[in-house]
């Protein structure tokens, strides 16, 4: 879920931006009103991310997947080793493509179940750089707190970014697709050092390389103007709530609603082990496919969707992100309470 206020704000910028009558597809990317989104848009990811001047704030057009292959592209030379921790799904993605260019070390894994994010992580011995992804979206695991690693920190941020205070220190770089808390799909967030930045690869096409990015601010070619102004929009609305330390009490409080219902349940049995549990996605098994089933075609009734586990997994996963009111989560507790009752 995007905030509804988002939405109409965005709704009516496509028909006429900021009242200069003209909506913001139809702006050249040029030109000084789609520049004063730019701006804004830099100065709120900043603002609610509490980032500095030694990080640059990148909009890339594509989604997360292709930063996979940009990152170990750039910073991983054939005879270099990076650290990966494997905890899930994107991250097994990331490790696979960092495979094509240098020396993958797993620093820890969470394989076969992937229910925890490992404590226990065994670096080689002078990684390039530490990979980790900070929520599995698909398995529902998170890490609390960033790995304490030897080299720059990189991680794969898509799924909790701004869902909580950003871990700056030691990261070289941050990155993010926007679809699930900043706004359409296609564009991807980026929060890298400079200095990291100037470190990689300069033989590369300009747009496989983040300091194409750096130096021209996203505007090597037309970027993907929608939606830098829905991040904008998005990245003001959560500072109007009180900014990632209020959205962080919230998600907390909405997670742990479900969390005390699966704990207690007989029906209902949680996937990732305390410690690990993403506050984005809970998922969660029936005990039987019939349950699973019945409760699935009610939600849908119910005017609750998308609970499905991903098809890799099954299941079901509920995806509470920044916007999803607590009421929803009372809305789901309740009819989970009463599938698990028989008395739906
Ligand atoms: N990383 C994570 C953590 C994700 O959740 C996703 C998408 N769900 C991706 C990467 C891939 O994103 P995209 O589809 O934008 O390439």
């Amino acid at each position: 879920m995007l905030p509804p206020e988002v939405l109409e704000r965005a709704q009516q910028a496509l028909v006429d931006l900021d009242g200069s009558g003209i909506g913001i597809l139809e702006h050249s990317h040029r030109g000084p009103e789609f520049m004063a989104v730019l701006e804004r848009t830099e100065a709120a990811v900043r603002e609610v991310g509490g980032i500095g001047d030694e990080y640059a704030v990148l909009f890339v057009t594509a989604g997360a997947t292709p930063h996979f292959a940009w990152i170990p592209q750039q910073f991983l030379a054939a005879d270099q080793t990076a650290d990966y921790c494997h905890t899930g799904v994107w991250s097994g993605k990331a490790i696979e493509e960092a495979r094509r260019y240098g020396t993958v070390h797993i620093a820890c894994s969470g394989a076969p179940d992937f229910t925890t994010t490992p404590t226990a992580c065994t670096w080689s011995a002078a990684p390039r750089y530490v990979h980790y992804t900070s929520n599995e979206t698909i398995y529902g695991t998170q890490w609390s707190a960033p790995p304490t690693a030897p080299a720059p920190l990189v991680c794969d941020a898509s799924s909790d970014i701004f869902s909580r205070p950003l871990p700056l220190a030691n990261h070289a770089l941050i990155y993010a697709g926007a679809q699930k808390n900043l706004g359409p799909s296609g564009i991807s967030l980026v929060i890298a050092r400079k200095d990291f930045v100037e470190t990689g690869r300069t033989d590369l096409p300009p747009l496989d390389q983040y300091r194409t990015y750096v130096a021209e601010r996203s505007l090597h070619n037309t970027p993907n103007t929608f939606g830098i102004f829905v991040i904008g929009e998005t990245c003001r609305w959560i500072l109007a709530q009180g900014g990632v330390t209020a959205m962080a009490t919230r998600n907390e409080a909405k997670a742990k609603v479900l969390y005390d219902f699966l704990d207690q349940s007989k029906a209902w049995k949680p996937h990732a082990a305390k410690g690990s549990r993403s506050l984005m996605n809970v998922t969660f098994r029936g005990a039987t496919k019939e349950l699973e089933a019945t409760f699935l075609k009610r939600a849908e009734e119910r005017g609750l969707s998308g609970l499905k586990g991903h098809r890799s997994v099954g299941g079901i996963r509920a995806s509470i992100y920044n916007a999803f009111p607590a009421s929803g989560v009372t809305t789901l507790v309740e009819l989970l309470d009463e599938v698990e009752r028989g008395s739906v």
